[in-house]
Formats: C-alpha cells, structure tokens, sequence
C-alpha cells in the first residue's frame, strides 16, 4: 500500500466540518443542561410527563458529551498525523466510514466488538 493510501490527516474542509460539527453539539449540550437544571414540577399531571422529558435528556446529554470527546479525539489525531487510524487496533479506518462519520475513532471491526461487548454487558 502506498503511504498516500493512508488517511492521517483532515482536509480544510473536513476539518472545518469537525469543528463546525463540534460547535454545534456544544450548543445543543449547553441547551440540555440548562434545561435540566430548571426546577422539576412535583405536583400533578405533568409530573410524570417531566421525568420522562429529563431521562430522555440526560440520555442525550450523555449521548452528546461522547461525541465530542470523539470529536476532540479526531481533532487532535489530525494534529499528531494519526487521523483515520483505528485507537484500538492502529489498522488505517475504511475512508467511506470516515467520510459518513468523520468523528469516528474506531474502524468497523472493532466498533463491532466494542458494540456486542457493551451489549453484553448491559444484559
Ligand atoms: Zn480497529
């Protein structure tokens, strides 16, 4: 494989899509936050409704916070020249899957694996 086969590195427009992306997601985590920090309705029928409302929330809000911890993750492997390398087993990530999910840090194979263990886990 020649070395320009491999990705590690961002295009200024990938890039620019990242940060963007990255801002984006900031926004909408700062937006959750303040919502969860209103005070919940304890009283009446739209008690339960509430509880609903902040799962569902706090699930995105963490849902959130990990992507851009990948986001950071991408960007600064751009910056090192390891972009678009798999963290998990350093094997070059397929450049369509890169293309679709720019902030992925983990190619096909591994995310697999990662996947069933966590649903093992959570069974
Ligand atoms: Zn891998």
């Amino acid at each position: 494989m020649k070395e320009t086969d491999k990705k590690k590195t961002l295009s200024p427009e990938e890039r620019k899509k990242l940060e963007q992306e990255r801002a984006q997601t900031q926004i909408e985590l700062e937006r959750l936050r303040e919502y969860l920090k209103t005070e919940p309705d304890p009283t009446g029928d739209a008690a339960d409704l509430d509880a609903y409302e902040r799962e569902k929330n706090l699930a995105l809000v963490r849902r959130m916070e990990q992507k851009l911890e990948e986001i950071d993750y991408a960007l600064r492997a751009a910056k090192k020249g390891t972009y678009g390398i798999c963290e998990r087993c350093g094997k070059p990530i397929d450049p369509a899957r890169l293309a679709a999910l720019p902030e992925t840090t983990l190619c096909v194979k591994c995310k697999n694996v990662l996947e069933k263990a966590a649903r093992r886990a959570a069974l």
